[in-house]
């Protein structure tokens, strides 16, 4: 099974079309809506996980995403933990939705796991020193 984490911007002329839906039934692909902002006739936000079980899959749903005028960005490894700036208040563990952020109970610090992280970046709204920073690949997907 592979997994694409994706940052979606749709303009306002698609948002309301069931594009999302067209993946699972053209493209046999799953996908986990890590977040979203869709308001009928403005622009529309969405932070996914894409599943597929082969990457030809993938690609033909990326590509499709991409002919029906969604911008389409990768989310990788980005999402770094600025230890120094860090008070361990533990507010971005509540958001996490995979366990990358947890509490080390021996030590009762925040400890971060990248290899769990999605970067969907509900810690960085978060966190309220900016100690969690996500940085999006620019290049297309
Ligand atoms: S919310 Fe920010 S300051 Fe608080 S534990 Fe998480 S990274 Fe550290
Ligand atoms: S970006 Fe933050 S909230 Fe999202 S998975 Fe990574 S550590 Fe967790």
């Amino acid at each position: 099974m592979l997994k694409k984490g994706l940052y979606l911007r749709f303009p306002p002329e698609i948002v309301e079309k069931p594009i999302v839906y067209r993946l699972v039934r053209d493209y046999n692909l799953a996908f986990n809506i890590l977040k979203a902002t869709i308001t009928p006739g403005k622009e529309g936000i969405m932070i996914m996980e894409l599943i597929g079980d082969n990457r030809e899959n993938l690609e033909k749903g990326l590509e499709f995403l991409k002919q029906m005028g969604v911008e389409v960005q990768p989310l990788g490894q980005q999402v770094l933990k600025n230890e120094e700036v860090c008070i361990h208040c533990g507010a971005c563990t509540a958001v996490c939705p995979t366990g990358a952020l947890s509490v080390d109970r021996s030590t009762f610090k925040v400890v971060f796991n990248p290899e769990k992280c999605t970067a969907c970046g509900f810690c960085v709204s978060a966190c309220v020193t900016k100690a969690m920073e996500i940085h999006i690949q620019s290049e297309a997907a």
